[in-house]
């Protein structure tokens, strides 16, 4: 699919890294409109209705988290944070305001390409689902109709909560999803104790799949933010 009918609103007010951005884009065939400030950012926003806005958290008129109240307020447009902070708290945050995803300074090209390519994917498809009904990612396929979760054309049994958390966090593939949210679709729980059932199932999951301690292939730590599964292979769209 061309990416020349999405349009991008960059949301940056350092000079170099507003440019990076947008050079990139406009290489991978975005529509690219920057603005430097909060204000002239909300703005641009109103006045071009973009598809996907990058908003950086340190602006010189605001912390970004009102922008984004403002454009959730009026649209479902996905919204990726771009963060030189580094605590937890200011990410989790910006994804509570209803942010989809974020990525911290300093940050690579296939990263950010990516995060966008993911972000516009979920919001333009209903489900991570193949039109087949197989999610494909590296040696991982997940066959929906079945309810089976392959590693390698081996078939990992897996309990029915941890089968929803992967076909979950498949359906967010390439997206960060935050404990509580997780928690909440699969427990519909919002008690902060449910956080570490949530990390065992999670750690059983990594077992079974054969992950080995500190090498996770499929699903990937966000430390203190949530859980992000990789990619979909999209070759085979
Ligand atoms: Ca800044």
């Amino acid at each position: 699919m061309s990416n020349n009918k999405f349009k991008i609103l960059v949301v940056e007010d350092e000079a170099n890294i507003c440019s990076f951005v947008e050079t990139l884009l406009v290489t991978n065939g975005y529509q690219v409109l920057t603005a430097r400030t909060q204000a002239m950012g909300q703005s641009l926003f109103l006045s071009h209705t973009p598809d996907l806005v990058i908003l950086d958290l340190g602006l010189p008129d605001g912390d970004g988290l009102e922008f984004i109240r403002a454009v959730r307020a009026r649209s479902a447009a996905p919204v990726i944070v771009l963060s030189a902070r580094t605590t937890e708290q200011d990410k989790v945050a910006a994804l509570d305001l209803g942010a989809n995803d974020y990525i911290t300074k300093p940050f690579g090209t296939a990263e950010l390409t990516a995060r966008v390519r993911a972000a516009l994917r979920s919001h333009h498809q209903a489900t991570g689902a193949q039109p087949d009904g197989k999610f494909v990612a590296g040696g991982l396929t997940i066959d929906y109709a079945s309810r089976k979760v392959l590693i390698d054309n081996q078939e990992i049994k897996l309990t029915q909560t941890e089968y929803n958390i992967v076909a979950l966090l498949a359906e967010h593939s390439g997206r960060v999803m935050t404990y509580t949210s997780i928690v909440q679709a699969i427990w519909g729980e919002t008690d902060p104790g449910s956080t570490k059932k949530l990390q065992v199932n999670i750690a059983n999951i990594r077992k079974k799949f054969g992950s080995r301690p500190g090498d996770n292939p499929y699903i990937l730590n966000e430390l203190g933010v949530g859980y992000r599964m990789i990619e979909e292979d999209l070759a085979r769209k």
